[in-house]
């Protein structure tokens, strides 16, 4: 008698239909681990959110069954939900050094660091989890210590690749490991999983290293100060750009928590090398030569309240903007973020600085992800039987998916599944099973807390169409409205806005008048009477829904 065969399920909980929050969840028996466990930054519509992460019900469903948090590096996309989901689900945490000093920063900030497990992976090196055995592939990407997962379980082995190019000339660090996906390859792989992000684009990303000649002529040439502007974890890129201050005689300034935070660490792992006596103190910008200067800001984005954009509106302690100072957007514009760049690149143009923000007159920034032919190349090399586009947008997976199919490297099945769209391995293939729960949590961080959508909801209305409060005085005995009912409204603009007043009060007295002693004292039945009839009144007048909060006054 054979013992039931156990079944391998992936079902993805982030990343596939949408950038960020990426999380994919095996299961192999009762055996469940995840692979990574990302946040996004929340679209202009979701009003007062500030970050957005999985929703992991089916993980606390099965809490007892999950053995690990598996991470492949440490971009807030793969690794900012961490420290919301291990708040109750605590389960090991694994990753690269840098990837879990990271890690250790957010878990700290949320007084999470004593009680969670952080198990340190190193890359070519094989750790086991319950039924996995786990290889850590070193590969290229925007950040350092990126690793890509080749998982065997007794069903076959997958393949991870997180996020991915194929850098051939690597600042430093790890390579690109292409004889561990070729030995995987040619031993069998079940199935691959694979990064989309670029896949519109055609060709070979370039090498990190693309960047230094521009840079290093920007640099030279400059009159007065250099500003840089990169994301903080971008830790080659931040090498590159001291290598070249120290070509170019000019000592670096690092401005912005975020990248002050990322360049401690880096340097502290050894994977910054900054020479002694080349940084200047942020309060010793101000009175350093201009001309001796390059520094290194976060807030690329225009995140409201970084460095950079505070600089632009001159409202930085330590740094300001200055006519023929070169200011150096190196990072690529998050779509989304098109607008706040906009304007805060105007500003320095307004006070005549040489600005550059694109590629036009040189490789100022270079992606981190696979282009076409990389992509091609790792389906080349791990010629898997099954294949899952991931870390896209739906349009992303699609076109992966078709370059797969004209490929023709993938030997059984190319599958193309969203969030909670569970697949099944078995020995005769795979199956699309029955879907979990799969969607957004919004955080305000702040506040820990969960948002619901419903608040959101209210949100939207307010920034629409306004407020409208009635407040009325009500003797709690006898029913009786005991003075003039008074509107207060906020946002609620109408041609006649004075004449609207003057209706909606008569509406609010004629609610309260028809209504019953009873029900005028029962506040949840009068007030939900008045926001039903006023509703009713001011959309007929104006066809807006305004948010209606009646409050009544016990006299
Ligand atoms: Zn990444
Ligand atoms: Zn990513």
């Amino acid at each position: 008698m054979s013992k039931t065969a156990k079944t391998l399920t992936a079902i993805p909980l982030g990343g596939l239909g949408e950038f960020g929050m990426n999380m994919m969840v095996l299961r192999y028996g009762d055996d469940i681990i995840v692979i990574d466990a990302g946040m996004m930054f929340p679209e202009s519509e979701l009003l007062g959110v500030d970050l957005v992460i999985p929703d992991v019900t089916y993980l606390k469903q099965n809490r007892a069954n999950v053995r690990a948090i598996v991470l492949t590096h440490g971009h807030e996309d793969h690794i900012g939900a961490l420290p919301y989901i291990l708040r109750d689900l605590n389960v090991p945490v694994y990753g690269t050094r840098f990837t879990l000093a990271l890690v250790k920063k957010r878990l700290d900030e949320a007084g999470l660091l004593d009680s969670v497990t952080l198990r340190e992976v190193i890359a070519g090196r094989v750790v086991e989890i319950g039924p996995y055995e786990i290889e850590f592939i070193s590969v290229t990407h925007s950040t350092v210590d990126c690793v890509a997962l080749a998982i065997r379980t007794p069903l076959g082995i997958l393949i991870h690749t997180g996020d991915f190019k194929v850098d051939q000339t690597p600042v430093d660090g790890g390579p690109f490991d292409l004889h561990a996906f070729a030995k995987y390859g040619n031993e069998g792989v079940l199935a691959l999983f694979s990064d989309s992000t670029n896949v519109e684009r055609p060709g070979f990303t370039p090498s990190e290293r693309a960047i230094v000649p521009r840079i290093e002529e920007l640099a030279r040439a400059a009159p007065c100060r250099v500003i840089l502007s990169c994301f903080a974890s971008s830790i080659h890129r931040i090498q590159q750009v001291v290598d070249v201050a120290a070509r170019v005689n000019r000592k670096v300034a690092f401005v912005g928590r975020s990248m002050i935070d990322n360049v401690e660490i880096a340097h502290s792992l050894e994977l910054l090398r900054i020479p002694d006596g080349m940084v200047v103190r942020p309060q010793d910008i101000r009175s350093f030569d201009p001309k001796r200067i390059l520094i290194l800001a976060s807030g690329s984005q225009a995140e409201p309240m970084s460095s950079l954009s505070r600089i632009a509106v001159d409202n930085h302690r330590h740094v300001s903007v200055e006519e023929n100072d070169t200011v150096i957007l190196s990072a690529r514009i998050i779509p989304g973020n098109e607008k706040a760049i906009s304007r805060m690149l105007d500003h320095m143009f307004r006070r005549r600085a040489l600005v550059y923000y694109d590629n036009s007159g040189g490789v100022i920034h270079v992606s981190g992800h696979a282009s076409q032919e990389e992509q091609k190349l790792m389906l080349q090399l791990v010629k898997p039987k099954f294949f899952i586009p991931v870390h896209g947008e739906y349009r992303h997976l699609f076109r992966h998916a078709a370059l797969a199919h004209q490929l023709g490297a993938v030997s059984e099945e190319i599958l193309l599944i969203e969030n909670g769209q569970a697949i099944e391995f078995a020995e005769d293939g795979a199956f699309r099973r029955e879907p979990v729960a799969a969607g957004r949590v919004l955080v305000d961080s702040g506040s820990l807390e969960e948002i619901e959508e419903v608040v959101i909801r209210d949100r939207r209305h307010l920034s629409e169409d306004g407020v409208v409060v009635p407040i009325i005085a009500i003797d709690k005995h006898t029913g009786q409205l005991e003075s003039q009912p008074e509107i207060v409204t906020r946002g609620l603009t109408s041609e006649n806005g004075q004449e609207l007043l003057i209706g909606a009060r008569e509406v609010l007295m004629k609610t309260v008048l028809e209504s019953n002693s009873e029900e005028n004292s029962d506040w949840s039945v009068i007030k939900e009477k008045i926001r039903v009839d006023l509703k009713r009144y001011i959309n007929k007048q104006t066809s807006k829904r305004p948010l209606i909060l009646p409050v009544i006054l016990e006299v």
